[in-house]
Formats: C-alpha cells, structure tokens, sequence
C-alpha cells in the first residue's frame, strides 16, 4: 500500500523542527531513520499530514562523553553502537552487545537509538537498555528544554511521558564504573525478528561483594522495565558463590535472582505463540544466564588489566 497525502518538511536546525511540530493544526511526525515510521505510513496505520525530516538537521548525529554519561544525538544511528569503542568502558561493551540486536545490518545503518525511545516498543534493545541504566531523555519543545527519566518515561506499548510537539534531541546514558561486568541476551523466533524476551544485566563488585546491579527486561510487560526485586536480591551476594552456582544451575544468588524476576517484576501478557507460565520461564532462565555472562564479562576484564577490582 502507499502512504496517504503527507506534506514534507527539511528543517535545518532545532529551533525549526520544534516549531513545524508546534502547529497543532497538523498531524505532524518526525522522521529520523524511518524503520519504524515508514512502514506505519505504508499500512497507513500512521497518517501524519505533516512529517518533519530531522536528517539535515546540523548536530544532531554528535555522539559525546562528558559529565559522566554518554550523550547520544538524536541523528546516531544503531549501528555506530556494533563497536564497544564507540563508548568507554562497560559501556560501550553493553551497547555492542544490545546493537547486535537489534534487527540486520541495512536497518541499523538508518535506524536511531533515539528513533526507538520515541517508538517506545516493549520488545525494543535501547529501550531496555534506557531503562536498566536510568539513562535521561532530553526533549525540546514550545516551552523550552526539559529532561525526561526513562524510568517512568514508558507508559505502555508506543506509550510515553513526551508531548506532542516535543522534539528529542538527545538521550544520555550514564558511564559503568570500570569494575562492572555487563551481559545481553535474547530469545526469539527468527534471526532478525523482535525479541520474545531479552534481558540486559550488569554488575559491579567491590572486595569480593557484589555492590551494584541493573536488570532490565524486554517484553516481559506492556513496557520494558528494571528487574528491581532481582537486583535487590543480589546486593550484598558473595562473587565466589557464583563460581559454585556454575555447577548447580538451581541454587544460589543468580538462581534467586532468575526466580524474583520471572515472579514479581515480569508481568507478561498471554501471546498467540506463548502462554504467561512459558513467558516467565524464558524471563528466569535467560535472566540467569544473563548474570553468568556479566559475571564473565567482568572476570575478562579483570584478566585484561584494566578494571582493578573484579573480586
Ligand atoms: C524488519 C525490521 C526489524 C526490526 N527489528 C527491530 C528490533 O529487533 N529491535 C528494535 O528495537 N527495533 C527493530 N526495528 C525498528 C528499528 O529499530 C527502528 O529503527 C526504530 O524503531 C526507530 O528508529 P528510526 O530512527 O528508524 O525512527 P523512525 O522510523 O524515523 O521514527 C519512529 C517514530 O519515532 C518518532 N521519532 C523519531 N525520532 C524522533 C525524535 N528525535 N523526536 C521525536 N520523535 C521521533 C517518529 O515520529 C515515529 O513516530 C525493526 C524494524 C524493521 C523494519
């Protein structure tokens, strides 16, 4: 099918982006990587009669480190993010991992990660990963700057705290201590299909304890949101204990973790092609697995020299 009737604006700064998208009397849309967007105005189920298309837009595409966080513009494409140079640390290791993702490579070379905080799919990697990691999205509107928390900015599936008229600029994500291990898993269908469940996961050690820990889940609920019982769970664990749990896949800090986030922070629907029972135990299984890999990823790093303290 095509489009319905669209007018089609090239804004060239920020300043007139935001005010194309201030005319209430329009349906506007911005378009950035048009992955999402495009598709919805083929099947019509989206018809803006305005789309506003960012790509010329000076700055935009600026990826900085600064403050203690990354800050992402909202012209960066996913596939900046395959490297883990493009960040420092943790980090960037995280973001290489979660990029890897997210659909095949034509679709990261267009896509944004901040095109998919505004999609705001349940299933969506940068989405998860926003939440996990507190990151704050930054948006311009009529009113001026403001900057909105991802952890209550999903309210529901393409659902978000943002405004109409509201521009995203930008998202930053804060910078992982050095001795922090991270992890990222996915079970789907098809190679290149959403995720039925993905999982991101870090954590920090200090003296042998562990002393921090994220956990984020993907389509685990009607939005992606943070594994906070499991994380609760986990501060305090002696990292040798971890070494044992190895062997016995039922019993020990990440097993008890697995079990509070498939219990009390996923709140799955039933799907045509997974009931709730089987959905919480992909959520258990992979958020176990998930901490292994961190817990591996951490212990690499201690090997390379770099992290001083993995326990
Ligand atoms: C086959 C296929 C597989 C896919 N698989 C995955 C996957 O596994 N995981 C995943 O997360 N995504 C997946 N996607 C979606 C893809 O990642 C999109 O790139 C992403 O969701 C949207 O980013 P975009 O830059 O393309 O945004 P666009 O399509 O241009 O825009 C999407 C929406 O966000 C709004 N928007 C975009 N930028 C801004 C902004 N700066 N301010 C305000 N509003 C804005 C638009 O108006 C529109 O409503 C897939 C897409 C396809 C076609």
């Amino acid at each position: 099918m095509k489009p319905a009737a669209f007018d089609y604006v090239t804004p060239r700064t920020v300043a007139e982006a935001v005010a194309a998208l201030a005319d209430t009397d329009r349906k506007a849309q911005v378009l950035a990587g048009g992955q999402s967007l495009l598709i919805e105005m083929h099947y019509r189920r989206a018809r803006p009669d305005l789309v506003v298309d960012i790509n010329r837009v000076a700055d935009l595409d600026a990826l900085r480190v600064g403050d203690g966080a990354l800050r992402v513009g909202a012209l960066v494409r996913h596939r900046v993010f395959e490297s883990p140079r493009a960040a420092p640390g943790p980090l960037g290791r995280l973001l290489s991992l979660a990029a890897h993702h997210i659909a095949h490579p034509p679709i990261r070379t267009l896509g944004t990660m901040v095109g998919s905080l505004a999609w705001a799919h349940p299933a969506s990697e940068w989405c998860t990963v926003a939440v996990a990691l507190g990151a704050d999205i930054e948006v311009r509107g009529g009113d001026g700057d403001r900057s909105l928390g991802a952890h209550d900015y999903f309210r529901g599936p393409h659902l978000t705290t943002r405004e109409p008229g509201q521009l995203i600029t930008g998202v930053r994500l804060p910078l992982l201590e050095q001795n922090t291990g991270v992890g990222f898993l996915e079970h789907r269908r098809t190679h290149a299909s959403f995720a039925q469940i993905a999982v991101v996961a870090t954590l920090t050690v200090h003296d042998g304890v562990i002393t921090g820990a994220r956990i984020g889940l993907a389509n685990a609920a009607d939005r992606p949101v943070r594994a906070v019982a499991a994380e609760t769970s986990l501060i305090g664990a002696e990292f040798d204990q971890v070494e044992s749990e190895g062997q016995r896949a039922d019993a020990g800090p990440f097993h008890r973790a697995a079990g509070l986030a498939a219990e009390r922070d996923a709140s799955p629907r039933a799907q045509p092609y997974a009931d709730v029972d089987y959905q919480r135990h992909v959520v258990a299984v992979l958020v176990r697995r998930t901490l292994h890999q961190a817990a591996a990823d951490l212990r690499a790093d201690a090997g390379r020299g770099d992290s001083g303290d993995a326990g």
